[in-house]
């Protein structure tokens, strides 16, 4: 699959998480659905279609980090919309624009990114995602093409595993649908065959019974 035309275009520069998200899509990456919306919009019908609770969230240059920069809303109505972009735009220095999105229910919060090894080429990463990334540093890696075993293998090996098979009365997370994820990026076919244009995190991905939704996707240019 090759890629799409808009990807090329913003390669030099940090691209928006709306179009990492059309590939991961494209890919067979559960994405959130979502509308992308203009910076001084004052018209939000566009997210009539989307199911609340919504997620606001402001793109643009050098929003890298958007919870820091306050460029991140949770579990909003749709009439809520206009008051919390109002609010984010003026924190937000540099908003080119705004994605509104459905929020996933809350479940297991991972990380699936794909680096580049200068020695070995494009290597696969899985581990506990969200706020415990850095913290605890709960990561596996495998050389892509990773097999659907080897996938499996990698999600086993975390300390994290019993969360994800489903402990002290927690339900098991959609353990397939997270395999079938990480083939997408760096199995067979997968993603880490355009890694000529970078790098990629999705953080989180998040797990539930019901499946698996990357959430949150930063491409990080070559
Ligand atoms: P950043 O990592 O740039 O600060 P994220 O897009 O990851 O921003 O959003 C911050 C946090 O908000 C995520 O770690 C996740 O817990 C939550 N979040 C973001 N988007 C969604 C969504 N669509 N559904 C559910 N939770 C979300
Ligand atoms: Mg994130």
């Amino acid at each position: 699959m090759s890629a799409p035309e808009h990807v090329h275009e913003h390669v030099q520069e940090h691209v928006h998480e709306h179009v990492v998200k059309a590939m991961l899509r494209e890919a067979g990456v559960p994405v959130p659905r979502g509308v992308v919306l203009p910076p001084d919009t004052r018209d939000f019908g566009a997210a009539g279609e989307l199911a609340e609770p919504l997620v606001l969230k402001a793109f643009g240059p050098g929003l890298v980090h958007k919870s820091e920069a306050g460029a991140v809303t949770l579990g909003l109505r749709a009439a809520e919309l206009p008051g919390a972009a109002a609010r984010m735009r003026e924190r937000v220095p540099g908003l080119a624009g705004f994605l509104v999105e459905e929020q996933a229910a809350a479940g297991v919060e991972l990380i699936v990114g794909l680096v580049r090894d200068a020695a070995f080429g494009p290597v696969l990463l899985a581990g506990l995602g969200g706020v415990w990334t850095e913290t605890l540093r709960d990561t596996a890696l495998r050389l892509c093409p990773v097999s659907e075993p080897d996938a499996r293998r990698m999600l086993a090996s975390l300390r994290a595993a019993p969360l994800l098979a489903g402990s002290r009365g927690l339900p098991p997370v959609d353990l397939a649908a997270l395999v079938k994820l990480l083939l997408a990026v760096g199995g067979p076919g997968g993603l880490w065959e355009r890694l000529e244009l970078g790098e990629f995190e999705l953080n989180p991905v998040i797990a539930t019974p019901d499946g698996v939704t990357a959430v949150d996707a930063r491409h990080l240019p070559a």
